[in-house]
């Protein structure tokens, strides 16, 4: 049964490592990347249990083809939207507004959209300036831990990719139990 729920994630490390990456020289397009521990086996499973996946990721269109392909991931995104053919990342509302559009979603939908992602200032400051809600996945040395203003305050955060099973499960039942 389709969830409430919708999950909108990062993928450069939160899905993928980034410390993994093998680039073309040519156009920088990466061509292979290792997932961030639990994190394909926990996207696969939330698409198992009927959540909305979409990807909002700051990259070229063919990186993310490439990556998703090579981990068995594409199938679990109902949507992507990618900042190269958008021109614009992450904080920009419009890379949110375009994962919306593409699920046919209005702003009452707003409160059943968590976004996912390592980055304070992208993902989380994003999030929260385009009002819904945000996850910040906080596994990563390469980036900051803590906010540097209050919009970055992330609205929850995890440790563990798993971790978001369980956050998910939660949300769920909380907009079950509001009802409608
Ligand atoms: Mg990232």
């Amino acid at each position: 049964m389709k969830k409430k729920l919708i999950i909108f994630t990062d993928i450069g490390d939160t899905i993928v490592d980034e410390g993994t990456e093998i680039r073309k020289v040519r156009n920088g397009v990466v061509y292979h990347a290792d997932c961030v521990p639990e994190a394909k086996e926990t996207l696969l499973e939330l698409y198992k249990r009927g959540y909305t996946i979409a990807m909002v990721a700051d990259g070229l269109v063919e990186s993310f083809r490439n990556t998703m392909g090579e981990n068995g991931l594409d199938h679990v995104f109902s949507a992507w939207s990618i900042s190269e053919p958008i021109g614009v990342e992450k904080p920009n509302p419009l890379m949110f507004e375009k994962a919306m559009e593409k699920l046919g979603l209005t702003d009452e939908d707003k409160e059943r959209i968590i976004m996912v992602g390592n980055n304070l200032s992208r993902d989380v400051l994003g999030a929260n300036r385009f009002g819904i809600r945000s996850v910040h996945f906080c596994w990563s040395p390469r980036y900051k831990a803590q906010a540097s203003i209050p919009e970055e305050e992330p609205t929850y955060r995890i440790y563990h990719a798993s971790e978001l099973l369980e956050l998910a499960e939660r949300l769920e039942k909380e907009l079950e139990e509001k009802g409608e």
